[in-house]
């Protein structure tokens, strides 16, 4: 081991202070005392660097030793990460509990990648062959359900002089060398890369296809679209959970990147326990097996939070540089906010608005710009879609961390308490969200001013009671009802119902304008209103959604024709 780069001189919690001895860099990975935790460069000052570190640091003490390690946050990207659950700065928890017990002892160390662990390589670049960075050289089956092309590094290119034939392998077996001016470089399954540093991509693609996620008023209303950025702030009981949960089954992405930057102990530990044991509607095998995990575990301080946002980019980036579509969920970057409050505080900085430090915008910045869909090195294309679940206090939306991740997002799911107490589920507010809409779609622009006219019925209605009403009014209003159950309620639990796809959703909804033009008709018609809404398809409509073939516009037309 290399000789001691400082000296504590201070701690305090998991904030320490050394004199250095050697040049350290600021956001240089440094281990701390002889236990060697882990901890990062945080502030120097000439020769007093401020470290944060990811372990409990009782009995550290002035006077320990200070390890540089020479560089910042790596993480290690190759074979293996799928199915694993990784720790805020990629230490595989697994791996980690084996070799100490039931819980992670302080300062353990392994790689992220296991090293025993064989895969069976295919190769596709021949010897001789010219190859630039982010070009695909073999193959390995990582789980069932992915096929991981190994690629050239980025920073890699010339001449394959060797490339190791078909058969098992390691991660850090030799699988190439590569000859460039004379220089060979030896490469391996493993790439290293620097966690706060985007990965480079050939060109950005224009955002402007939607990303489907089965689920009727997201899809319908608020789409998400495919490497953009995304944020769901909702309080507690709102549905966050179940809905990350949806998401991670249903969305139409490759791969799912799940960071769980909770509170100590059990907040996040429900979807990480949950997460790897839900079946994959893709493949039906476990979900686990395109699903990388970052959990802070108990023991961490929340200095880990803080990194564990971009461990999971950086995962998320190198799929998408594989060429797939990555979608990455972080619950919850209010967390993750609360975490750099407290560092920014140890500190000593001057806060601003609640004593957020000045800069959460542009950490915000750095993590939100991360999302894209690209054409990568390798020219495939591939895209990171970033979700952030947001835990605004008291529900409230003008609250800092909600205010300025809403800059960086294209769409913004507020999770409503009230639809949630009224067990109205997916508990999406229809006035409080919007999506920066991909193209143009009469349908739902129809359904979006039926939904707010029958809001304004709704406030009347309050205040005169619904029997003063005009019939029109009184129509949409129960119309509006109907709707509200049979198409923007969606449970996570029927198991038809659990997802909706594109088309059927389109149908469905073309099925309640079709009933809500053809009623006014018939209202305006003098058609009496109680007959209208004693037809029986005013409560077929709400239960069409769970049945497997939906009614057609010609059986509706049948019994509206009797009015
Ligand atoms: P949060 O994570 O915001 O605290 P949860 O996701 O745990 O909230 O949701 C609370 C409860 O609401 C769940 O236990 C479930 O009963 C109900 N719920 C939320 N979303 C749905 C959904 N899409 N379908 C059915 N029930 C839901």
């Amino acid at each position: 081991m290399n000789a001691a780069a400082g000296q504590l001189t201070d701690v305090s919690g998991w904030v320490v202070r050394a004199r250095a001895s050697r040049a350290l860099a600021l956001r240089e990975l440094v281990h701390v005392g002889e236990e060697r935790l882990i901890g990062e460069v945080i502030a120097l000052d000439h020769d007093t660097a401020t470290v944060q570190v990811y372990e409990e640091t009782e009995g550290l003490a002035p006077g320990d030793p200070l390890y540089s390690t020479g560089e910042p946050l790596t993480i290690e990207l190759g074979p293996g990460l799928l199915g694993t659950i990784y720790d805020g700065v990629q230490r595989p928890l697994a791996a980690l509990a084996r070799d100490g017990g039931d819980f992670i002892g302080r300062g353990a160390h392994a790689f992220a990648l296991d090293r025993e662990r064989t895969w069976s390589f295919e190769p596709k670049a021949r010897e001789g062959e010219e190859v630039l960075g982010g070009i695909t050289f073999g193959f390995v089956q990582e789980t069932p359900a992915l096929r991981h092309p190994i690629l050239v590094p980025p920073d890699v290119r010339g001449i394959v002089t060797f490339i190791a034939p078909a058969g098992p392998l390691r991660v850090d077996d030799p699988v190439a060398t590569i000859e460039r001016d004379g220089m060979v470089k030896t490469i391996t399954m493993v790439q290293r890369w620097r966690a706060r540093v985007p990965r480079p991509i050939r060109a950005r693609l224009p955002i402007a296809q939607p990303l489907v996620t089965g689920q009727r008023v997201l899809d319908t209303f608020f789409p998400l679209l495919r490497g953009a950025a995304a944020c769901m702030p909702g309080g507690f009981g709102t549905g966050k959970t179940v809905t990350q949960q949806q998401l991670c089954r249903w969305a139409d992405a490759d791969v799912i990147v799940f960071v769980g930057c909770g509170e100590r102990g059990n907040e996040m530990t429900q979807l990480v326990r949950e997460l790897p044991e839900l079946i994959d509607p893709r493949t039906q095998r476990l979900l686990a097996e395109r699903t990388v995990l970052i959990a802070n575990t108990s023991n961490m301080p929340v200095s880990a939070r803080e990194a564990s946002i971009f461990t999971g980019v950086t995962i998320g980036e190198y799929y998408r540089d594989l060429g797939f579509h990555v979608l990455l969920l972080a619950d919850s970057i209010s967390r993750w906010a609360e975490a750099l409050r407290e560092i920014s505080g140890r500190l000593e900085e001057m806060p601003a608005e609640e004593g957020y430090p000045p800069y959460l915008s542009s950490a915000l910045a750095a993590f939100y710009e991360r999302a894209g869909s690209v054409t990568t090195l390798g020219e495939t294309p591939g895209s990171l879609t970033l979700i952030s679940a947001i835990s605004p206090p008291a529900g409230d939306l003008t609250e800092p961390v909600t205010r300025h991740a809403q800059r960086f997002v294209r769409t913004f799911w507020t999770l409503d308490r009230q639809l949630a107490q009224a067990r109205v589920f997916p508990a999406v507010s229809m006035s409080a969200s919007y999506s920066e809409l991909p193209s143009a779609n009469a349908a739902r622009d129809e359904a979006l001013a039926f939904v707010e006219e029958a809001g304004r019925i709704e406030e009347t209605a309050r205040l005169v009671g619904v029997e003063s009403l005009p019939d029109r009014e009184r129509f949409l209003l129960r119309l509006s009802e109907v709707f509200r159950e049979g198409f923007l309620q969606q449970s996570a639990y029927d198991e038809v119902d659990a997802f909706c796809a594109p088309e059927r959703q389109a149908a469905l909804l073309a099925l309640f304008l079709h009933v809500r033009r053809r009623g006014l008709e018939l209202i305006e018609q003098q058609k009496p209103l109680a007959k209208i809404l004693a037809l029986p398809l005013m409560t077929n409509l709400q239960r069409a959604k769970s049945a497997r073939a939906l009614p057609t516009i010609a059986s509706l037309e049948e019994e509206l024709a009797s009015c």
